[in-house]
C-alpha cells in the first residue's frame, strides 16, 4: 500500500499538487484522469520516488519515504516499473538490448537476461521483434517494447503517463489489454490518461484537476 498524506509539489511558484491524500493498495489498478496540467505525471513521479514532496508525506507500507535509508529507497524503486510519455528506446540498440537494459544496470547474469527478456517479449506479444530495431515496428509495437523494458524486473507496481497518447485504437486497446492482464497478474497498476474508458478493470478511478483530487470513484470498471 502507498499512502499520499496531504502531499503538495511546488515546481517554482507553480504548485503542481495541492495537499493530495490518497490510498493505492496492493494490488489495485488506478486510473488517473485529469486535463494536462492538473497534475497526473507529478502524481506518478512521486510515486516512483523520482522526486520528493514539497509538504507531506509518501509512504510505502506505512513507513515514510522520507525516513527511508538510501538502500531501502533503492530497493523500492526497483520494484517499480514506470512508462513515461515519450517511449524513449535506443534507436541503435535492438529491441532486445533495449528491454535488457535495466538488467544490465542491475548486474544481473546473462542466462537470466536471456530468459527474462524473451519472457517479457513474449508477454507483449512481440517475441518476433527481439532482433530489429525500434524504428522499423510501429508506434504501438515501440510502445509495447517500452512495456517490456519497464516489466523485465518484474515490478510490483507499474507507472504508466499517458501510454495510449500516441496511438489509433486498436494499438491503445491492445495496451490496454496488457495492463489489465498485469494486474489480474497482481501488479499494482497506476495509469495516467485522457482516456479513462479504454481502461477497463480498474480499482480506483481519480480525478484530478488544478493539483488536487477532486473525485475518487473505487466501485470498480467492467
Ligand atoms: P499533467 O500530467 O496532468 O498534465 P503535470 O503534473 O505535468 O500535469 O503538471 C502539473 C503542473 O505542474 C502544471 O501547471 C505544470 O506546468 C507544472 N509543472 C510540471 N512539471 C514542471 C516542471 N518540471 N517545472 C515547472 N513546472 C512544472
Amino acid at each position: 500500500m502507498i499512502e499520499f498524506r496531504t502531499v503538495s509539489l511546488k515546481y517554482g511558484k507553480s504548485l503542481a499538487l495541492n495537499q493530495v491524500s490518497l490510498q493505492i493498495p496492493a494490488k489495485s489498478y488506478v486510473v488517473v484522469e485529469g486535463p494536462s496540467g492538473a497534475g497526473k505525471s507529478s502524481l506518478l513521479r512521486l510515486l516512483a520516488s523520482f522526486e520528493a514532496p514539497t509538504r507531506g508525506e509518501v509512504t510505502v507500507t506505512g513507513k515514510a519515504m522520507s525516513k527511508m535509508s538510501r538502500a531501502a529507497r533503492a530497493h523500492f524503486r526497483r520494484s517499480v516499473g514506470y512508462i513515461g510519455n515519450d517511449v524513449a528506446l535506443l534507436a541503435n540498440r535492438t529491441c532486445f538490448e533495449n528491454v535488457a537494459l535495466p538488467m544490465q544496470i542491475a548486474g544481473q547474469d546473462s542466462k537470466e537476461i536471456q530468459a527474462r527478456v524473451t519472457a517479457a517479449l513474449t508477454r507483449v506479444g512481440l517475441a518476433k521483434a527481439a532482433k530489429v530495431y525500434p524504428d522499423v515496428l510501429s508506434g504501438g509495437e515501440q510502445q509495447r517494447i517500452a512495456i517490456a523494458r519497464a516489466i523485465v524486473n518484474r515490478p510490483q507496481l507499474l507507472l504508466a503517463d499517458e501510454p495510449t497518447a500516441q496511438l489509433d485504437d486498436v494499438a491503445a486497446d491492445k495496451i490496454a489489454q496488457l495492463f489489465r492482464e498485469f494486474n489480474q497478474a497482481n501488479v499494482t497498476i497506476v495509469v495516467a490518461t485522457h482516456d479513462p474508458e479504454r481502461f477497463r478493470g480498474w480499482s480506483h478511478r481519480m480525478r484530478l484537476s488544478s493539483g488536487e483530487l477532486e473525485s475518487l470513484d473505487t466501485r470498480g470498471g467492467a
